[in-house]
């Protein structure tokens, strides 16, 4: 039973992501997603505007005067009014940059092809004479005609961009790319637009509605003859939350249901109410508010419980703490567009069957007498809790509320663990593709290899980016581990190597080449290896007394930090702040520093291994090393990769290893083989005349206080390390 839970759960997960990585998918999210600050700052207009209760409307005219109306108006008008055209603006970018994502290079320019379906937009479904132009590009009324026009249009001018005909060769336009890329596609966009003025040509001419039109008053139509029964109340509800998820504002698309049934439904029950007789609905447009839609549509309120209570997202949990205030007056498009859940495959079922749930509880209530019907009218705004007791005149109806928002929680709950899971596998994703970026043997030549990268990747790193310059002033995010080097002819650990470790407080852990390639994409190379510098020889200092005078600090080194002609003096200053001997400092540098074209690398590692301080060349044996940079680099270890760790009997491996210790003993260098993970591994690389190890074997890398622990405890000297 269990197992075929887990099944039908991975099939929706699978489902829900191969969904969500659709074009036309992402394309929406993003484009709804845009509008958002102006959502912000619409919602709490709207919540002026409207106030949820006629005390608070007088209070705000007398305090603001009688032009507060317009004042809100104006702000209405250019935040929602304008919210389709935004969304349509994303949707078109978005479309048009995974386009030529997709192609592998810049096919079609994004900012043209958004001006293209904005001038579709106007050609098809401009604003009728006398018709408002903001409430025709509100997000209300016009997003559904913007996501259509914009999808056709998009589509079909990206289609003709890749007709070879309909490209005019790029000309010298004064070398201006936007120029060539607008003059390039001129017959392409043309032909879109045209198509789309014959459209509402063709349209006009056979006396149609246009198309959003047609379409929301053919879904509206049949439910005004329904009776003011269960099956109309699951009907309505349903079909209002499955348009929401289309971006369309359902209660507003069905507004001849709210016409024709739910206010006369209203009217007669506070009539029935005031004459003293027993109100004759149950069903209207005040019980889906109170009891269906608390939080706004798809019962947004019992969402945000669920992610307070149950989401491991710090990030979400945040953006539930923040929507809660507008939600409680019942404002959720921040909440819809912001998640963004409208088209957010995830919480699709939960949005549908959350109100529903939340009906028939209530419908149950009055019909088991725990609660009296509707007679009373309240104000679209007016918060969750106090609003059922309002629309009945009786306590039972917060109660009633009460228990709509714990069931509507545990319907959403198990869709925001699905959520978190799906975001933290994509992250996952995400960071494991950078780290293979960063580990490429030829990303130590490139500039900002990060950052402009498109998709996900560069989106993440231009995040990280920013948090690392937070995360390096902050101080206790970034910090080192220890990982031990044992000597197995003494059996004394002679050194350890100090890891960098980021512990980012969303993501956790990044692992250090990414951390590293970040600072070097943002000029920060310098500043950070500093740092990781004098937090390894302070420690190494502290450590005084504790582990043996002659144990060494390893620390890597970014081939990009010996560049700066005097990072040598820099390293000095550290050793002598922190009163270290130089030969208890070991750099560790790869190859790569070594291919580096610039005097200044050789010379910072000369001064500096004239002063004392040791230097390991890293990695050996990995990538194309050379044996000559055993002899041209000043150098005292080499530390033989990890790669090369598994040696079984005969293989390449053992011949390379062999001649790398044979190399070494005559070139009289230290040598440390990395990455030992067991026994057998070993006892091989001992019998190939190795002696000196780090690896998981021994130790994994370790907080200082525990390194200082396991060293002094191996060595046979008495800690008194702090705990
Ligand atoms: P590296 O210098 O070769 O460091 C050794 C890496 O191997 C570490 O990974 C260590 O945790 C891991 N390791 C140790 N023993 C074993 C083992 O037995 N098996 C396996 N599979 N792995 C083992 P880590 O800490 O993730 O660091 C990765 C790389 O990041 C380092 O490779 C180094 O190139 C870079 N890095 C780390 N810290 C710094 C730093 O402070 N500065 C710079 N520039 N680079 C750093
Ligand atoms: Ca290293
Ligand atoms: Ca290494």
């Amino acid at each position: 039973m269990m197992a075929k839970v887990r099944a039908l759960w991975r099939t929706v997960q699978t489902a829900i992501e191969r969904l969500d990585s659709k074009l036309y998918f992402v394309a929406i999210r993003r484009g709804l997603a845009l509008p958002l600050p102006l959502i912000m700052v619409g919602a709490f207009t709207l919540l002026i505007r409207f106030p949820p209760s006629a005390g608070i409307r007088a209070f705000l005219l007398e305090a603001f005067g009688p032009r507060l109306d317009a004042f809100c108006d104006s702000v209405l008008a250019g935040t929602f009014g304008i919210g389709s055209l935004v969304a349509m603006y994303g949707f078109a970018e978005t479309l048009t940059t995974l386009h030529n994502q997709r192609l592998g290079h810049r096919q079609v320019n994004p900012t043209i092809a958004a001006m293209v379906v904005m001038s579709c937009f106007f050609t098809a479904l401009g604003p009728v004479s006398g018709a408002s132009l903001f409430v025709s590009l509100s997000l209300g009324q016009g997003l559904f005609g913007a996501l259509i026009v914009a999808s056709i249009g998009g589509s079909l001018f990206l289609k003709l961009c890749g007709v070879r005909h309909l490209r005019i060769p790029i000309g010298n336009f004064g070398n201006d790319p936007l120029v060539s890329d607008v003059f390039t596609v001129i017959p392409a966009a043309s032909l879109t637009i045209l198509t789309f003025a014959a459209l509402k040509a063709m349209l006009h001419g056979l006396n149609w509605p246009s198309l959003p039109e047609t379409i929301s008053s053919s879904i509206g139509a049949p439910l005004p003859t329904l009776a003011n029964s269960l099956s109309f109340c699951i009907g309505y509800e349903a079909a209002s939350q499955f348009l929401w998820l289309f971006g369309i504002h359902g209660p507003n698309a069905l507004h001849v249901v709210q016409q024709h049934v739910l206010e006369p439904a209203a009217s007669a029950n506070v009539a029935a109410l005031a004459a003293g007789a027993r109100p004759p609905f149950i069903f209207t447009f005040d019980f889906f508010s109170a009891f269906a839609r608390m939080g706004g549509s798809g019962g947004t309120l019992s969402l945000l419980l669920a992610l307070l209570v149950v989401s491991r997202t710090a990030r979400q949990r945040k953006l539930a703490l923040l929507m809660l205030l507008p939600a409680l007056f019942n404002v959720n498009e921040p909440l819809l567009f912001g998640l963004p859940l409208v088209l957010n495959p995830t919480y699709a079922v939960p949005f549908v069957l959350a109100p529903l749930v939340q009906a028939l509880i209530a419908y149950a209530a009055i019909g088991a007498h725990l609660m009296p019907r509707l007679g009373h009218s309240i104000a679209w705004t007016t918060p969750a809790l106090y609003s059922g007791y309002a629309v009945t005149g009786s306590l039972a109806g917060t109660l009633v509320q009460l228990l709509c928002l714990a069931a509507g929680a545990l319907v959403y709950a198990p869709f925001v663990r699905i959520a978190d899971t799906l975001a933290a596998k994509k992250t996952r994703q995400v960071l494991a593709s950078l780290l293979r970026m960063a580990e490429a043997p030829e990303a130590a030549f490139k500039t900002k290899r990060f950052l402009e990268l498109p998709g996900n990747e560069g989106r993440m790193a231009v995040v990280l980016a920013n948090d690392l310059k937070e995360a390096m002033k902050a101080g206790e995010q970034i910090f080192l581990e220890f990982q031990p080097q044992i000597d197995t002819q003494t059996g004394r650990i002679f050194g350890a190597e100090a890891l960098l470790r980021w512990q980012h407080p969303t993501v956790g852990r990044i692992a250090p080449p990414i951390v590293v390639t970040l600072a070097d994409d943002t000029g920060q190379t310098e500043v950070l290896g500093l740092h990781i510098l004098s937090l390894a020889c302070r420690q190494r200092a502290g450590w005084r007394g504790i582990v043996s005078d002659d144990f060494v600090i390893a620390v890597n080194l970014s081939p990009r930090q010996l560049l700066e002609r005097e990072f040598h003096r820099r390293v000095i200053e550290i050793l002598e702040r922190e009163s270290l001997s130089p030969s208890l400092l070991e750099l560790e540098i790869t190859e790569y520093a070594a291919l580096l074209p610039e005097a200044n690398v050789l010379d910072n590692l000369k001064q500096l291994r004239d002063a004392g301080v040791k230097v390991a060349l890293d990695d050996f044996g990995m990538g194309h090393t050379s044996l000559h940079y055993l002899r041209e680099f000043p150098l005292d270890t080499v530390k033989i990769d990890k790669s090369l760790a598994d040696v079984t009997a005969g293989s390449i491996n053992e011949h390379i290893v062999r001649s790398i210790a044979d190399l070494s003993r005559t070139l009289d260098l230290s040598l440390v083989v990395e990455g030992v993970e067991n026994e057998l591994q070993l006892k091989r690389l001992r019998t190939l005349g190795c002696h000196r190890f780090q690896g998981y074997f021994f130790s994994f890398p370790l907080a200082p206080d525990v390194c200082a622990q396991f060293v002094a405890g191996r060595n046979g000297q008495t800690s008194c390390a702090n705990p």
